[in-house]
């Protein structure tokens, strides 16, 4: 078995203990609903304190309220619409969270617009600028931001999302796709430079076919029942944010079993 196959089983069938996750910082994007939301929900409830960073208030507040009501440590809220984001409104986040929490141990990049399924001839300009912004820009100048923060912590992840279309091109998944590949580019990058000379670590994570609203949106003629929900897949997310993972980098892995 390859390195990146036994990465890949180790993930699957991760088992996170209990308090594997306490006294972790972790920051979530898109963490008011589908996947982002269970995977902010799973890494408090393993002891991590959560940044919910969203664009909807109403939904991270849910999510707040019900990781408090669970026991989690309390998380910390950033409405933040990353269409819009600018690198300077990242730099004074990353301002807040130094000042709130000193460090950072783990950065999922999981908010993502889904944009057109179209074909690139009829591709809508201004959707391909947004698709984007959100996917690509903002999840670089956040990263960038980052940083120095991410380095305070002794063992950093930082996990980006892709997609299948993100690793083999697909038709008509237009701006979509190729901010996925783009994703990928971003962590490799990010991986190479860090590799051997700091504590920080960086991957991808292709969540699978999950039922949530944006895969609704792609596949309306789908029955989403035949679909995991998103708390079904949160094991390898727990693996890669934590301690378990420390010599895992530069990996481009899956959140379930590709059939
Ligand atoms: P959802 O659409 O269900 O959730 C996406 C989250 O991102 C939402 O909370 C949404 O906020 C937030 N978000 C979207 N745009 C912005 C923005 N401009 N600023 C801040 N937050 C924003 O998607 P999924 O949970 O399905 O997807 C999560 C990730 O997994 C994405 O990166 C997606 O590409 C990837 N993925 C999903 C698959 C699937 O089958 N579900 C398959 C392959 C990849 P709000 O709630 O306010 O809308």
């Amino acid at each position: 078995m390859s390195e990146q196959e036994t990465v890949q089983q180790t993930a699957l069938a991760y088992q996170c203990p209990e308090d594997a996750l306490r006294d972790r910082v972790i920051l979530v994007t898109g963490a008011g609903d589908g996947i982002g939301r269970a995977v902010s929900l799973a890494l408090a409830e393993h002891g991590a304190t959560v940044i919910l960073l969203g664009r909807t208030q109403e939904k991270l507040t849910a999510v707040y309220d019900r990781i408090v009501e669970n026991g989690g440590p309390e998380p910390a809220m950033a409405p933040v619409n990353l269409e819009v984001v600018t690198p300077a409104n990242c730099e004074e986040l990353a301002d807040m969270f130094a000042r709130e929490f000193g460090r950072l141990d783990g950065l999922l990049h999981n908010a993502s617009l889904l944009g057109d399924i179209t074909p690139l001839e009829q591709y809508d300009h201004g959707t391909w600028d947004s698709v984007m912004q959100v996917n690509v820009q903002a999840t670089f100048y956040l990263t960038r931001a980052l940083i120095p923060l991410l380095r305070q912590s002794a063992d950093a992840s930082v996990l980006f999302t892709s997609s299948s279309v993100g690793r083999k091109g697909r038709a008509f998944w237009g701006a979509y796709a190729v901010s996925k590949f783009a994703t990928e580019g971003l962590m490799q990058v990010l991986a190479d430079e860090e590799e051997n000379i700091s504590s920080i670590r960086a991957n991808s994570i292709n969540p699978c076919a999950t039922r949530t609203a944006m895969r609704n949106r792609a596949y309306p003629g789908e029955d989403p029942e035949t679909l995991p929900a998103p708390e079904d897949i949160v094991a390898p997310y727990l693996y890669l944010l934590g301690p378990d993972s420390q010599h895992v980098n530069g990996m481009a892995l899956n959140a379930q079993e590709r059939k």
